[in-house]
């Protein structure tokens, strides 16, 4: 929790932000169809089942509420406004959800901490209790580049599975404003889809019970051990193209740790790399499945399909009643705006600069408990450790957000 004064200091920043930009805020279409939810700054249930009918209500409420966080459905209703069982579902966009949490980069572990919100100190996240004061600890979920990009890398295949094997051309992609990207597919023939065939397509693009029999691949490693192996090529269509391409790449240069993780078995990995590492060669010309033992093609086309699904948040997008963030507002956990991306923007999509939307010329003081090396518009800040900091407002509202600054302590120091 932040302390009064941070609450008080991030509040008036949005609300600057919001009286001076709501104009920008993206609108939804059937605006009147959708509910709006958003949390205020002094209270942690969420005002929900709102009903907006124009695109200036929608900016009349951000900049009256001044939300921490907003929110609309992804579903169209009849009655927006009446409690969920009431509302009669018409029917909803497709939702995905990429968040770093989900990715296990291997940076959470080095800037992930947990903070004292009593005595304003850090702790590592094994910890629960403060080792000073013994209150419990609240978990800070630091954001940074390598984190980012893992995410990035993530949509890339999501827009490749949306676009090229379901044909799906009405695509919206929002930064979250904190961990990910959000992407919202608004063709008509998904809108009207139930769980169940949402669930079908999150199967799909997750590789979940791929058969890799109807792949070309043989089932059991022991039979038919005279029969070569006519696996997938680059060139064929949808996952059989992929699990190739895949292939190719980590067969050319296998790496212990990596097919390990992505196979979920360190001991087979282990059996088999030398295997895949004398096979290299064969693999730089074309896809060289028939020079493996059957039980290698096997573990190598696994270890594929892994690699090339995309780790998409599963329960997001088969739910039929979710809210998502509205486009272009502030994320009340990092200040950063999220913010709707045009398709061929994302490449050169930087977080840290396009999405950093407050007063870049307005500093202010603050005192950081802790914080690893950040950039913000081109400029570089930090490592900090308890120190007193004159920041630019999008810095210090990133670090006050995350609980890794305070207002509250510059007397005191
Ligand atoms: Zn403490
Ligand atoms: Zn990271």
């Amino acid at each position: 929790m932040l302390t009064q004064a941070d609450q008080k200091l991030v509040e008036s920043v949005f609300k600057r932000y919001y009286l001076e930009k709501a104009s920008t805020v993206y609108v939804p279409d059937r605006i009147s169809e959708r509910e709006f939810g958003y949390f205020p700054f002094w209270d942690k249930t969420m005002i929900r089942h709102i009903y907006v009918d124009s695109p200036e209500k929608l900016r009349q409420l951000l900049v009256k509420n001044t939300p921490l966080h907003v929110y609309h459905s992804a579903a169209f209703y009849k009655y927006p406004s009446a409690p969920m069982e009431e509302k009669e579902w018409i029917g909803a966009e497709l939702a995905f959800d990429i968040d770093a949490d989900h990715l296990k980069t291997p940076c959470n572990r080095k800037h992930d901490v947990k903070v004292c919100p009593k005595c304003f100190s850090t702790h590592p996240t094994e910890f629960d209790k403060c080792s000073k004061c013994g209150s419990g600890l609240e978990e800070v979920e630091w954001v940074c580049e390598l984190c980012l990009e893992a995410a990035k890398e993530e949509t890339r295949k999501l827009l490749n599975f949306l676009e090229d094997d379901l044909g799906f051309s009405k695509i919206r992609i929002a930064f979250s404003g904190n961990r990910g990207y959000h992407i919202i597919v608004m063709d008509e023939q998904i809108l009207e889809l139930g769980q169940q065939e949402r669930k079908e397509i999150v199967d799909y693009i997750t590789g979940t019970g791929i058969s890799l029999r109807s792949l070309g691949f043989p089932e059991d490693s022991r039979k038919n051990r005279m029969i070569r192996v006519v696996g997938p090529d680059v060139s064929d269509p949808g996952w059989r193209g992929r699990i190739a391409r895949t292939a190719i790449q980590l067969a050319l240069k296998p790496d212990l740790d990596e097919l390990s993780e992505l196979s979920g078995e360190y001991t087979l990995a282990k059996k088999y790399i030398d295997v895949l590492k004398d096979s290299s060669e064969e693999w730089s010309e074309r896809c060289a499945w028939d020079v493996l033992p059957k039980s290698v093609v096997k573990f190598l086309a696994k270890a594929a399909i892994a690699y090339a699904s995309a780790r998409i948040d599963v329960v997001v997008t088969s739910d039929i009643h979710r809210l998502i963030r509205l486009g272009n507002t502030l994320n009340g956990k990092s200040g950063l705006l999220a913010k709707i991306i045009e398709n061929d923007e994302l490449e050169d999509f930087d977080p840290f600069y396009h999405a950093a939307a407050l007063h870049q010329d307005r500093r202010i003081e603050v005192y950081v408990l802790k914080a690893p090396k950040f950039k913000i518009h081109g400029e570089e800040y930090g490592p900090y450790e308890n120190v007193k900091v004159r920041l630019p407002l999008p810095a210090a509202t990133l670090l006050i957000t995350k609980k890794l600054a305070t207002v509250s302590r510059l007397a005191a120091n």
